[in-house]
């Protein structure tokens, strides 16, 4: 069976009055892990402190799913597809959802994508988002459990 692959992009709007950041994130990722490991999905997500950017692969009606649960999440919005089709085969297939924040590693690459250090997601197209995922995933310290 093929796969089925969504990148989209969205703004943050964790509540930066509420728990720390960090903690946010944990409780987004916990989730996306438990449900995404129930329902054969994996991926990974960039959060770049003003974007997150995530990759969804998996059979194509569960995929759907789940970036439906997603896209009405408050935690972020403006939700964006940028790219939704077929592939030959899973890239994230060892996470169920791998978390790509800046850190030492990471920010050199990320860095790339955009000026002044800020990713430019608007301009950006799928090849660029493709690649900011393959680069951050060669950082060893890339991906939070
Ligand atoms: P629930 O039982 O409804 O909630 C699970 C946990 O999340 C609970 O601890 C709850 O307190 C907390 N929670 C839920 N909504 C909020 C909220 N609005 N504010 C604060 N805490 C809240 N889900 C996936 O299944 N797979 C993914 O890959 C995935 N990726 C995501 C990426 C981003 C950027 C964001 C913002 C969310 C993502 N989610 C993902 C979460 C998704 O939007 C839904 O919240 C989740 O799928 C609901 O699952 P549930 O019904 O099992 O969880």
């Amino acid at each position: 069976m093929g796969i089925f692959r969504i990148v989209y992009f969205s703004e943050n709007h964790l509540d930066y009055d509420a728990d720390g950041v960090e903690a946010q994130l944990e409780t987004i990722l916990k989730t996306s892990q438990s449900n995404n490991a129930r329902d054969g999905v994996t991926g990974a997500l960039i959060f770049d402190d003003l974007w997150f950017i995530q990759v969804l692969e998996g059979d194509r009606e569960t995929v759907w799913k789940t970036f439906d649960r997603i896209r009405s999440d408050e935690r972020h919005h403006s939700v964006t597809i940028v790219d939704a089709r077929d592939v030959e085969a899973r890239e994230y297939g060892e996470w169920s959802m791998g978390l790509i924040t800046r850190n030492a590693d990471t920010a050199a690459i990320l860095e790339e994508f955009g000026p002044n250090g800020k990713m430019n997601v608007r301009s950006m197209k799928v090849e660029g988002f493709l690649a900011a995922f393959r680069r951050s995933a060669t950082v060893g310290s890339a991906f939070a459990a």
